[in-house]
């Protein structure tokens, strides 16, 4: 097969040429899918793209017309493809549903230990000769509350290694998985409760009709004063300017942000000779008790080895004319 990779990122370039093992040619490009770019994909038989591409109805278009049969998403999310769309053109698609759900869950763990001991805080000081520890001070995590929202593949990982901790774990899911209640000695409860109840929240939720705003300012004023917020889920999981003013207000007394309301066109970039123009950014940024990552809690070799294997193994598939687990029908 011809495959056009379109948003080919430096740190995925060599997991994807491993797992081809010179297979298929490639076409490895640096620029995202769109109608400016979708002929790059001219007299190849499939595309592979990423979260930030657009693969919306008159860019399928264009992709029937070039030939192009398959689509395989280098991601579990695939809000960026015109399902229906592509169905009717005959194209077939998959993804990658589960890559490494300890990847996202040990780096959220790690933004729980970071914001709580101030790591990042330590260093900068350290760097300036400042070995003093005032303002240091943390909490045991033994024995605090923890709400996790979403208890899917990245959510039970968060409460296994949060229970080795000596947490108490409240969970909330609209599907309750009975044997985290067993294993973890943890709870099934309503998200007030969760909220009121919990020193550390962390979300693990899709990001659809229902959860979108999930974190607004009620629930934030339900929430224990100086609560430890945790978002590597979705970035619309939380309203960003309640969460500001629940930090300004003291309200919220951490928040850790792997994912960002508007992080299209501004995470996985080199911006730093550019003026931002994000306001809600730029505040958060002088927060001393907010850790920002760009979407990075996937980014493990383990996870990229998995991405790359399984999008070839669900092109090889589909080329065969199998079923394909991972299809998105
Ligand atoms: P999953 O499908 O295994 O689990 C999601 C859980 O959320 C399910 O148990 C589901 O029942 C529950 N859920 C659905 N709607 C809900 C609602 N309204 N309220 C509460 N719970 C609800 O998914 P997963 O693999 O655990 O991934 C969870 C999320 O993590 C993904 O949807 C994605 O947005 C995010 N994610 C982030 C990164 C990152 O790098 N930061 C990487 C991968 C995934």
């Amino acid at each position: 097969m011809k495959i056009a990779i379109f948003n080919v990122h430096n740190w995925e370039r060599d997991y994807l040429q491993n797992a081809n093992n010179g297979k298929h040619s490639l076409k490895m490009l640096d620029t995202y899918l769109s109608l400016d770019t979708v002929d790059l994909a001219k007299g190849c038989d499939a595309i592979c793209i990423f979260t930030e591409d657009n693969a919306s109805a008159p860019i399928l278009d264009r992709l029937h017309e070039l030939g192009v049969q398959y689509v395989a998403l280098r991601s579990a999310g695939f809000n960026n493809i015109d399902v229906p769309h592509a169905k009717k053109l005959g194209i077939r698609m998959a993804r990658v549903p589960e890559y490494s759900p300890y990847a996202i869950a040990e780096f959220t763990v790690g933004i729980m230990l970071a914001l709580n001991r101030k790591l990042v805080r330590t260093h900068y000081r350290i760097m300036e000769m400042n070995f003093s520890l005032n303002g240091l001070v943390g909490f045991d995590m033994n024995g605090k509350t923890v709400g996790i929202i979403g208890t899917g593949k990245i959510g039970r990982v968060v409460a296994k290694i949060l229970h080795g901790f000596g947490c108490k774990l409240l969970l909330y899911d609209i599907v309750e998985d009975k044997s985290l209640v067993e294993k973890y000695d943890a709870t099934y409860t309503d998200l007030d409760a969760l909220c009121q109840q919990s020193d550390i929240i962390t979300l693990h939720a899709p990001l659809n009709e229902k959860t979108h705003h999930l974190i607004d300012a009620d629930r934030i004023s339900k929430m224990k004063k100086g609560v430890m917020l945790i978002n590597a889920g979705r970035g619309g999981l939380v309203n960003t300017q309640d969460v500001i003013n629940g930090l300004k207000s003291g309200q919220i007394g951490y928040f850790g942000m792997d994912v960002y309301e508007e992080e299209k066109g501004l995470y996985f970039e080199d911006h730093s000779d550019d003026i931002l123009q994000d306001d809600a950014m730029a505040r958060l940024m002088t927060l001393r008790n907010v850790l920002i990552s760009s979407h990075q809690a996937f980014l493990t070799d383990t996870a990229l080895e998995n991405i790359s294997q399984i999008t070839f193994d669900n092109l090889e598939c589909m080329e065969k004319g199998n079923a394909c687990k991972n299809e998105i029908k």
